[in-house]
C-alpha cells in the first residue's frame, strides 16, 4: 500500500497569514478580539482560537468595541465604513492577493466596463469583490448564466482566487461568443492552481483519493469536483473518522489532498487512519511520500 499526499495540500499562504495576524493581535492588544466570520473552515481551529480569546462573529451588531480582524477573503468597502462608524479598531488580514483583485475590480469599475466575476455568489470573497465594482459587476457561476447575457462591445472577466481553472476557461470561451472585446484577467491564485494541478495529477495515478476539508470550504469543494471528474473513487471527508474499510477496499495506491483551509494535522490524522485500517502489519509499514 502506498499513500501519496498531493503537493501544496493544506493551509495556503493567505490563511496562514490571517491566523498569525489573529494570534499576534490577541497577544499584543487588550480588549476583545473578534474575527468577522470564521478565519478557517475547521471547527477545531475555530474552537482553539476561541479558547485563546479570539471569537468569530458574523453580524456587525454582535459587538460595539474591541478589535476586529478581517479574514483572508476580504470584505466590501461598505463593511469598512460600517466598522469605522462604530469606532471599531480594524486589523486587516485580507490576503494581499485578494487585495490585488479588489484593486483590479475598482480600476475596471472606473473604466466603466462591465465586469464579469466568476465565482460563488455566497462566497465572502465574491461578496467583497462585488462591493468594489460600483454596480458594474455581474457574478457568473456557470456557463448557463453566460448564455443569458446580452451581446456587448466590451467586457472584462476575472475569477475568485480559488476558482476551478477548467470552469473559468469554459466561461471565458462562452463569453468570447457574446463579447466583441473581452479582457481576461486570470486572478486564480498560484497556490490554488498548483493545488488543483497536483490533485488532478494525483487522481490519475491512484486507486482512491480523499479530499480532506470543511464541506463549507469553496476551494475544497472544487478540489473534490476536479478529482471526481478523473477518479470516481474520490471521497470528500471532513475528518479522519469518516474513512471506512469499504472506501479502501482493493486500493493499493491511496491519495490525499486538502484545501486552502485544511490544517496539516487533519491530513496527518487521515494518513494515520488509513494506516491503521489495514490489518496486515506489512501493509501498515509501506511508504508514505509526498508528491514531487
Ligand atoms: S487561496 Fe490564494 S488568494 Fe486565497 S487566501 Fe489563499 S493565498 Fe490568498
Amino acid at each position: 500500500m502506498e499513500i501519496i499526499i498531493a503537493k501544496n495540500s493544506g493551509l495556503c499562504y493567505g490563511v496562514k497569514r490571517a491566523l498569525n495576524i489573529a494570534r499576534e493581535t490577541r497577544q499584543k492588544k487588550t480588549g476583545n478580539v473578534y474575527t468577522l466570520g470564521d478565519l478557517i473552515h475547521n471547527p477545531q481551529v475555530i474552537a482553539d482560537l476561541k479558547q485563546q480569546g479570539i471569537q468569530s462573529v458574523t453580524d456587525l451588531d454582535e459587538f460595539d468595541q474591541g478589535w476586529v480582524i478581517i479574514r483572508s477573503h476580504g470584505v466590501s468597502p461598505d463593511i469598512y465604513r460600517r466598522l469605522q462608524k462604530k469606532n471599531i479598531k480594524i486589523v486587516d488580514a485580507t490576503c494581499p492577493i485578494v487585495k490585488k483583485i479588489q484593486r483590479l475590480v475598482e480600476m475596471l469599475a472606473k473604466e466603466k466596463k462591465e465586469i464579469i466575476i466568476v465565482g460563488n455568489r455566497e462566497h465572502p470573497e465574491i461578496q467583497g469583490l462585488i462591493g468594489y465594482s460600483q454596480g458594474k459587476g455581474i457574478i457568473v457561476e456557470n456557463e448557463d448564466r453566460v448564455r443569458q447575457l446580452p451581446r456587448k462591445k466590451k467586457r472584462a472577466v476575472l475569477a475568485q482566487s480559488t476558482q476551478d481553472l477548467y470552469l473559468f476557461e469554459k466561461i471565458v470561451a462562452a463569453l468570447i461568443e457574446k463579447t466583441e472585446e473581452l479582457k481576461v484577467f486570470n486572478t486564480i491564485c498560484h497556490s490554488t492552481q498548483t493545488r488543483q494541478k497536483a490533485t488532478s495529477e494525483l487522481a490519475s495515478c491512484v486507486d482512491t483519493l480523499f479530499i480532506v476539508g470543511g464541506k463549507n470550504s469553496s476551494n475544497t469543494n472544487k478540489l473534490f469536483q476536479i478529482s471526481k471528474r478523473i477518479l470516481p473513487n474520490t471521497h470528500f471527508i471532513e475528518s479522519a473518522n469518516q474513512i471506512n474499510h469499504e472506501m479502501l477496499k482493493g486500493s493499493k495506491k491511496i491519495g490525499l489532498s486538502g484545501g486552502a483551509s485544511t490544517p496539516p494535522e487533519a491530513i496527518q490524522e487521515a494518513v494515520d487512519k488509513i494506516k491503521t485500517s489495514f490489518k496486515h502489519p506489512f501493509q501498515r509499514e509501506k511508504i508514505i511520500q509526498c508528491q514531487r
